[in-house]
């Protein structure tokens, strides 16, 4: 089995860019597809609606609030992945409640949105708190007098049933460039390669063309420089190593989102052998 390693070039608490050599196409996009698709979070599933006054259906509201990526810390998502591999996720829930009513014409923000505790097992997590990644999404427009009441939640879920259960925005991967310069010392060819190279990723000077090691991984493949001088330059790639960018919406810090993904894809994998084993034994 060929060795993996893992090289970060960014770890940010929302933005990830990492090298993966070692690796099939197949497993890079399982990966991608696990942290799109299979990684649980919280988000709003239910809600009773105990006034509504506004310009907005019930339904409408429900929909907006759904939608609201919501923030949890570390101890409580891993007790709300717990709770979704153990397929109680009807007995872990989170409640939050809005009430505003407008004296002037105003906006019902996320930030109105009141964490009021857990029920089931999460009530177990006292001290932590749910609550929208950012204060500033509007829900619905009041006129003055017009009033919004109601009790949401939040329950855990996967991106693959409904994209608001989506951890991240972006989860991409791209094919590692190989740039091969044919002919160094290529005179004013390689000025027309330098310069059609919309990433700034060749240099010529004085009748040389080189690469900047450094900038070889902002390569788009686009081969523009081969198209101005192909018999100077090639360009393909290497389909074992890939780099990654992974954005994450702020409900968990996208390392553990990798990192979720990468022990359910294993889960699974190890799943399949013993489902495949316990099939071979009794057929034998
Ligand atoms: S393939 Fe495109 S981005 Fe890459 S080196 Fe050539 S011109 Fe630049």
């Amino acid at each position: 089995m060929n060795k993996i390693e893992v090289a970060f070039r960014k770890l940010e608490e929302n933005y990830a860019e990492f090298v993966i050599e070692g690796i099939t196409p197949a497993i890079a996009n399982a990966i991608r597809r696990t942290a799109i698709s299979d990684v649980p979070t919280l988000a709003i599933d239910e809600v009773a609606i105990v006034e509504n006054s506004t310009v907005f259906f019930d339904e409408i509201i429900a929909h907006r609030l759904g939608l609201i990526p919501l923030k949890v810390d570390t101890e409580t998502y891993d007790v709300l992945l717990e709770c979704y591999e153990e397929g109680k996720r009807d007995d872990c829930v989170a409640m939050l409640t809005l009430e505003v009513e407008a004296e002037k014409p105003g906006t019902a923000y996320s930030g109105h949105l009141k964490f009021a505790g857990f029920i089931g097992e999460f009530a177990r997590l006292a001290s932590a708190e749910v609550k929208p990644v950012s204060d500033l999404v509007p829900i619905v427009k009041l006129a003055a007098g017009q009033k919004l009441v109601l009790e949401a939640y939040a329950k855990v879920g996967v991106g693959r049933e409904h994209a608001k259960w989506q951890p991240v925005s972006i989860a991409a991967y791209k094919y590692y460039p190989e740039i091969r310069i044919i002919k160094r010392e290529c005179g004013e060819e390689g000025k027309k390669c330098a310069d059609a190279c919309p990433k700034g990723i060749l240099k010529w000077s004085n009748g040389r063309l080189d690469l900047i090691p450094e900038k070889v991984e902002e390569c788009t493949m686009c081969r523009a420089c081969e198209e101005a001088c192909p018999e100077v330059i090639k360009v393909s790639w290497d389909d074992s190593k890939f780099i990654f960018r992974v954005e994450g919406l702020g409900v968990i810090p996208v390392a553990k989102v990798i990192e979720t993904a990468l022990k359910r894809l294993i889960k699974r994998a190890d799943s399949f052998v013993e489902t495949l084993e316990k099939s071979i034994q009794t057929r034998s």
